[in-house]
């Protein structure tokens, strides 16, 4: 019967009963690059530099519209510093489709407002805007540093970082002690920590010698001055986020896991990143994209909504004569994103048999959304078809990921802005505990399939 067994029901396998010695030595090779890459690429801007600089290590470069194009050339576009588009030109047209894999590169954070520098009670602080789906509470009472972009008056451009070098301070968010929080420990999670009250504490020191009001205002910007040449009016044309100031680290006593600020989705870019850099010679053009905006919907010139890949992609088509319309219709992409590991702590949220797990591969999902998959890319039977062939034929593990229970909540990706593009895609991406939170957790086996999975993409289809 044990045949029979084996034959006719399918059966999950976990990760670290199939991969032999070498693999599993290759898989811990793979983390600890991406850890690397992710200690470096807290914000989208850094994500792309980074990857920029590890991409011209293995041969790309910037491209030239107006330059010869040729089969194997390894080519990139940064969108305005804060989305990256990837490309290792086929031996094929672009009529004949392209393979692409799509992630994301920003993650919930912090962002400062537009005039966010006050004093109050003599404590400095910056007000803040949060960007994406974060739960509130989770982002009081920890180490935070900032990272962004001021664009000055004279058209120069000066780049903030602070907290990232262990020498450096960190910025920090109060929260009540309990003893005086009976009142806000009664309010529902999603209420005990209004939007208005994330606000960065920056100093406590007064300026000296000095009648005026907001001393330790002005003593704060006068440290920004000296450091960075800014005033106060700068902020207005700055854009300064606030991200978790932990170090990425291995988790567990078997360190098995990474823990780390913005695996969703800079994990599954960095698979995209290893795989294309490795891609030689291919068949159809390998495309890897790294999208900002995700996190709010994917729109704005950086979004994956945006035109900048129409753009990118039309001008490669261009220089072989091809119609990006055609290249669409007959291109595959594997929409890279992140998805939810199923929690033995709290199992309410999840339909074990559809939840994907740690260690058990890459999670692909037919469809996400919520409430009846509404907002969903929802692939074919074909299209998941030819991932199953695809996996099963380059050793790619990877089992079957449903975000939630029915009616438990959802969420989208970039995959449904790639299918109204007219492109066959479906989602794929590594499971992840304590998705959104300031520290993310997801497992080393699955971060290197996910990594396989893209180069079976790129090479294989
Ligand atoms: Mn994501
Ligand atoms: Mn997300």
């Amino acid at each position: 019967m044990a045949e029979i067994r084996d034959e006719l029901l399918y059966r999950q396998k976990h990760i670290h009963d199939v991969l032999d010695g070498e693999e599993l030595r290759l898989s811990q090779e793979y983390c600890a690059r991406y850890m690397d890459y992710l200690q470096k690429a807290k914000t989208e801007r850094l994500a792309v530099s980074e990857a920029v600089r590890l991409a011209e290590g293995y041969g790309f470069r910037k491209f030239d519209r107006n330059a010869p194009l040729r089969a194997g050339d390894k080519i990139y576009r940064s969108v305005r510093g804060k989305m990256l588009l990837l490309a290792v030109i086929g031996r094929g047209s672009m009529e004949e489709g392209a393979n692409i894999c799509a992630a994301h590169i920003d993650s919930p954070r912090l962002d400062l407002k537009q005039i966010p520098l006050y004093e109050q009670n003599e404590l400095a602080y910056f007000k803040t805007h949060y960007y994406g789906g974060i739960r509130k509470y989770q982002w009081v009472t920890i180490p935070l540093e900032l990272h962004g972009v001021v664009a000055m008056k004279d058209g120069s451009t000066v780049t903030v970082n602070i907290g990232a070098d262990p020498e450096d301070p960190v910025l920090y968010v109060t929260d009540l002690l309990p003893h005086l929080a009976a009142k806000q420990s009664e309010q529902p999670l999603a209420k005990a920590i209004p939007g208005e009250k994330l606000n960065i504490l920056l100093g406590s020191l007064p300026v000296r010698d000095d009648k005026g009001a907001d001393r330790v205002k002005l003593n704060v910007m006068k440290i920004l001055n000296e450091k960075y040449g800014l005033t106060e009016e700068d902020f207005l044309s700055a854009e300064i986020e606030a991200v978790p100031a932990f170090p990425v680290r291995e988790v567990g006593l078997d360190r098995s896991l990474i823990g780390g600020y913005g695996h969703d989705d800079r994990v599954c870019a960095f698979a995209e990143l290893q795989a294309i850099y490795e891609t030689e010679n291919p068949e159809r053009t390998a495309v890897c994209i790294l999208a900002d905006k995700e996190e709010i919907g994917s729109v704005g010139v950086t979004g994956m909504i945006s035109e900048a890949f129409e753009c990118f992609m039309g001008d490669i088509c261009a220089k072989q004569g091809a119609q990006l319309r055609h290249c669409f219709e007959s291109s595959f992409c594997v929409s890279a994103d992140v998805t939810n590991a199923f929690d033995p702590t709290w199992p309410e949220v999840s339909e074990v048999r559809n939840s994907s797990k740690l260690n058990y591969g890459v999670g692909i999902a037919k469809f996400t959304g919520r409430g009846g998959k509404s907002g969903s890319n929802d692939a074919s039977a074909e299209v998941m078809g030819k991932i199953r062939r695809l996996f099963a034929e380059n050793g790619v593990v990877w089992q079957y990921a449903e975000l939630g229970k029915v009616d438990e909540g959802g969420g989208g990706t970039v995959a449904c802005y790639m299918g109204n593009r007219n492109i066959d895609t479906v989602d794929a991406g590594v499971p992840v505990l304590s998705m959104h939170s300031p520290y993310e957790v997801v497992a080393k086996h699955d971060c290197y399939m996910t990594y396989k999975a893209m180069k079976a993409v790129y090479t294989n289809i």
